[in-house]
């Protein structure tokens, strides 16, 4: 039988609330649907630095390494407000990216039509919007050198901030989108500023070039980051994929988020190349919220993009696409019975916790299943 060797990171605040829901889910599918899944589980985030003085520690950062995919609760909480900057709750995330090489960064922006009425835009603009931006998540002005502030001796300081990629770094981000368009609508919207930055012109080559190289059956389109930010907002539903560096990326990611209502319902999935070897990717899925202290520990916060985040495992790292497809439906299901957290409360819906939305997901989930 397939193994699946998935490394639980719960974190703090609400992830292990979170973590707790989808861990139901697993055992489900390890006893009637042979999913085959091992899990070990470590520490990240503020409940690792009280532990071991670290964000994260070493032994657990090679189990990370060797796991087939990571599972990410989420991280930080007043407490850890005053520890030191290298080994405060959020380093433990960024180690984990950088040292798995998680260059792609992939942000589903799905609106289920029960919660079309939650966006800040008119439901017919929203229901069923369904795409995927995928972020350069390692390069970019958030990396490139120099990044200083320099004093100019005049009284006045710079700072400075170098946006910077090399062709290997667009074509491989470039490849992660192409390859999941053709899973999907099979059209891709490449956003950069190649008016104004040359970083955005050789994007926009590297692009086309890898597009006529290998993918020339995907639809492609160039459009202007802030042209295509505009788009989002006036009709999000012309994209399918969108592919940008890690600065547009950033902003165009939360501006598409809010398009589908609350941050409790958003799943992440950070992905590396594939293993010479054996072609798997090292994966991280997380939910894009952080840990909530307002609510954590009072039941109530929303698993879903906890439990959406898992669905993006099985398909991305797993292949189990039917059973996300079935995963992501049960939850689809159940907003449409109205069955909400605080979070996504609509007038005349029945307002759950934490574990009652799992079990009614995880309830769905078995009668679809079946
Ligand atoms: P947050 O996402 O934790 O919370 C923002 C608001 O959304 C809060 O009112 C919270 O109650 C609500 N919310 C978030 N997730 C929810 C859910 N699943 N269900 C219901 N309500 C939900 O962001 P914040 O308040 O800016 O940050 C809190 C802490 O989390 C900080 O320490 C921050 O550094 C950390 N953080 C961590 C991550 C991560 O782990 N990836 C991401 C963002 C923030």
């Amino acid at each position: 039988m397939t193994v699946r060797n998935l490394f639980l990171l719960p974190g703090d605040g609400i992830g292990p609330e979170a973590m707790a829901e989808v861990r139901k889910i697993i055992t489900y599918m390890n006893a009637e649907m042979a999913g085959g899944f091992t899990t070990d589980e470590g520490l990240v985030g503020g409940c690792a630095y009280d532990a071991h003085g670290a964000a994260i520690s070493d032994a657990d950062m090679a189990k990370a390494m060797a796991a087939d995919a990571v599972l990410f609760g989420a991280v930080g909480g007043p407490k850890w407000d005053d520890v030191p900057y290298e080994v405060r709750p959020e380093a433990g995330l960024l180690r984990l990216r950088k040292d798995m090489e998680l260059f792609a960064n992939l942000r589903p922006a799905i609106c289920y039509p029960a919660l079309s009425d939650a966006s800040s835009l008119k439901p017919e603009l929203v229901e069923g919007l369904d795409i995927l931006i995928v972020r350069e998540l390692t390069g970019g002005v958030y990396f490139g050198e120099p990044k200083e502030i320099i004093d100019l001796g005049n009284g006045q300081k710079r700072g400075i901030d170098t946006q910077v990629y090399d062709t290997y770094e667009i074509e491989r981000i470039a490849g992660v989108a192409f390859e999941l368009a053709r899973t999907r609508g099979n059209r891709v919207c490449s956003m950069e500023k190649r008016n104004v930055m040359k970083s955005g012109v050789l994007w926009n080559q590297v692009v086309t070039a890898t597009h006529k190289a290998k993918y020339s059956d995907v639809a492609l389109d160039h459009m202007l980051a802030d042209a295509g930010g505009m788009q989002l907002v006036r009709a999000p539903k012309q994209f399918d994929v969108i592919v940008t560096d890690n600065l547009f990326g950033d902003m165009l990611s939360d501006v598409a988020a809010m398009l589908t209502g609350s941050l409790g319902m958003l799943p992440s999935a950070s992905l590396g190349s594939p293993d010479a070897k054996t072609g798997k990717r090292k994966a991280l899925y997380e939910p894009v919220h952080g840990s909530a202290p307002d609510i954590a520990g009072k039941g109530i916060a929303n698993p879903i993009a906890m439990i959406a985040s898992f669905a993006m495992c099985l398909r991305y790292s797993f292949n189990l696409v039917k059973e996300a497809d079935t995963l992501e439906k049960a939850i689809a299901n159940v907003l449409d019975k109205g069955v909400r957290t605080g979070d996504i409360m609509a007038d005349g819906a029945r307002q759950v916790g934490t574990v009652e939305m799992g079990d009614t997901i995880l309830a769905e989930f078995k009668a679809l299943s079946a």
